[in-house]
């Protein structure tokens, strides 16, 4: 068992704050790009609700 290096703290009341647009996010959008065929697995794009600027990216064959 390897212990992390840090400590992980749930604070399920502060909000993630965007690194674009400084607002609080208690929502992110998604939005499914790619055909989702078995070589080319749908990306989906997480964006901020605010300034609708990305925040990440994920691979998913299931979508
Ligand atoms: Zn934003």
């Amino acid at each position: 068992m390897t212990k992390a290096p840090f400590t992980v703290v749930p604070r399920e009341d502060l909000d993630p704050i965007c690194p674009h647009c400084t607002q609080p996010i208690t929502e992110v959008y998604t939005k499914a790009k790619g055909p989702g065929w078995f070589l080319f697995p749908k990306t989906a794009i997480y964006f901020c609700p605010h300034c609708r600027k990305v925040i990440g990216f994920s691979q998913s064959r299931m979508a």
